[in-house]
């Protein structure tokens, strides 16, 4: 069917994720609101990075790395987690933050428990992460060690297999469900999450659309490279090409708040309903301003059928991030 069964691959997810139906959700913004719950992957606090370090920590692996580098900031679920993956398969962590030393709380202090070995840029852009990882696996490499390097978001053709592979899953879980949504709903960062999402759509031929809401970049360079990463995962698993809507790129702009990593009004609001209706989690960096963006569309009357909302982890940053009241 595709190359997907064919590449290495370690176990690191406790599949299948829950589908689950959200009625009292459902009914307070009258329209049809299923969670699939990858905030239970099973590593970790979980999340969605967990997917896509199952393909990419094996390939490491397979060409006979011994250490990973990679980094973010220090809020970041990826770099935990790719830390976390890294210790689970006895390769050495090392992180790049973007910024100076600070008080490590949430992700940070994660991987500081994991005994990752942190170094930090000095420079606030968030770009000056992909620089240093370069310097670092160079250093590395020259001091005799075999390094795999991995980019901010972990958003590589490879990685983003791992979100195929969930579409295969919750195409069986919808069978059992009898249940043919509209939309996959999800927030979207590094682009990743969304491009194995897409790709696995064509795959499928599947007639959902798969939203994106940008919390991190403008939604046209978000577009980009959503189409760009789809194109390339098609490629490494040699799926064809299809004329199916489903293949279309959609994002939704405008829920990011004061920036990205910050807590927004509105997503603080959607958690809090979240939390109140239905018993569950949503992060204030992802989930939070996607559900904000979900329950707006839902109340304008743009939902027309049954959405699966993507609940993609983060429980780390809803501790780190204080200063919210009820
Ligand atoms: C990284 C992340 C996302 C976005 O996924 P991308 O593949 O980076 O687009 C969504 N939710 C959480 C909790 C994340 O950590």
């Amino acid at each position: 069917m595709s190359r997907l069964t064919e590449l290495p691959r370690i176990g690191l997810t406790a599949a299948p994720t829950p589908l689950q139906p959200a009625p009292r959700l459902s009914r307070k913004l009258g329209a049809e609101i299923w969670f699939k719950r990858d905030d239970l992957t099973g590593t970790g606090l979980g999340g969605n990075k967990v997917r896509a370090l199952e393909y990419l920590v094996a390939d490491a692996l397979a060409r006979g790395s011994d250490c990973l580098v990679t980094g973010a900031g220090t809020q970041s679920n990826w770099a935990m987690l790719a830390a976390l993956a890294a210790r689970r398969c006895g390769l050495d962590p090392y992180l790049v933050y973007y910024g100076s030393p600070c008080e490590p709380t949430g992700n940070h202090a994660l991987a500081e428990l994991i005994g990752a070995d942190i170094r930090f840029t000095g420079s606030a852009q968030r770009v000056s992460v992909d620089t240093t990882i370069d310097e670092l696996a160079d250093q590395l490499a020259t001091a005799g060690r075999r390094p795999y390097r991995l980019p901010r978001g972990g958003a590589t053709a490879l990685g983003a297999c791992g979100y195929v592979r969930a579409s295969l899953e919750l195409a069986a879980q919808l069978l059992a469900a009898d249940l043919s949504p509209e939309m996959v709903w999800l927030a979207t960062g590094s682009c990743g999450t969304q491009a194995g999402l897409l790709a696995g759509a064509r795959l499928l031929g599947t007639p959902y659309r798969v939203t994106g809401v940008t919390v991190s970049r403008p939604a046209a360079e978000c577009a980009e490279r959503v189409a760009a990463l789809t194109t390339q995962v098609t490629e490494v698993l040699a799926i064809p090409p299809t004329a199916a809507d489903s293949g279309d790129v959609v994002i939704v702009d405008g829920y990011g708040g004061p920036g990205y990593g910050l807590p927004s009004g509105a997503g603080d609001d959607a958690a809090r309903l979240v939390a109140r209706t239905e018993g569950i989690f949503l992060d204030p960096v992802f989930g939070a301003k996607s559900m904000a963006a979900l329950i707006d569309a839902a109340r304008q009357g743009r939902i027309a059928g049954p959405v699966v909302f993507l609940v993609s982890g983060g429980a780390p940053t809803l501790v780190s991030m204080s200063g919210r009241q009820s």
